[in-house]
């Protein structure tokens, strides 16, 4: 059975950059659901034991009722939960590995800060921005609706919601502001340990 991840911490902690109430509604209704219709879709087929990570990355293999509820409700449970893992209210310092291989990849902090926030912006819809990496290669990617890296054979290091329940209550239509508050919560420590472990 898959799970949701446990939220690291209070529904209000990341206020004022993310609203309690929004943190609720996207935890517990958008998150749980589509776990819940992921374990529904996978039980009682032998694909029960895999990990999440497995399906979404040999998802072309699935049978084809499968790559559907896999893409999808898979899909959602992966990228929410990354979502959840690499934001933080504590104050993470970027290791310097952590530095070196963003300004390797990017030319600098900044660089790599204003790539991202153009991919979040340019995104048409709704879906998610993404730090990715293919072989040695970190990459900056928007991918539509429940896609993410895995299905494209890449690894995840960080992804951010930008579908308008992730911040429709508080900032409406200001995208830009969502991006620019949401960046300063990333959890480092987390994105530092994905990427060098
Ligand atoms: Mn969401």
């Amino acid at each position: 059975m898959h799970s949701i991840i446990k939220l690291p911490y209070a529904y209000n902690a990341l206020e004022p950059i993310i609203d309690a109430k929004t943190v609720e509604i996207h935890y517990t209704k958008h998150h749980q659901t589509y776990c819940d219709k992921l374990n529904a879709g996978l039980s009682g087929t032998e694909f029960e034991q895999y990990t999440l990570e497995d399906l979404l990355t040999h998802y072309p293999q699935l049978p084809d009722n499968l790559q559907w509820v896999v893409k999808n409700h898979g899909g959602w449970l992966y990228n929410h939960n990354i979502y959840r893992q690499t934001m933080t209210n504590k104050e993470t310092t970027p290791s310097q590995n952590l530095e070196t291989s963003i300004s390797k990849s990017f030319g600098s902090r900044m660089n790599f800060e204003k790539e991202f926030k153009e991919k979040a912006l340019s995104l048409f819809g709704s879906g998610r921005v993404w730090l990715e990496k293919e072989w040695n290669n970190l990459i900056i990617s928007h991918y539509p609706n429940q896609e993410n890296p895995l299905l494209y054979g890449k690894q995840a290091i960080l992804g951010i919601d930008v579908w308008e329940h992730a911040y429709y209550l508080h900032y409406q239509n200001r995208r830009a502001d969502y991006i620019n508050g949401r960046r300063t919560l990333i959890n480092r420590d987390i994105v530092d340990a994905t990427l060098h472990n």
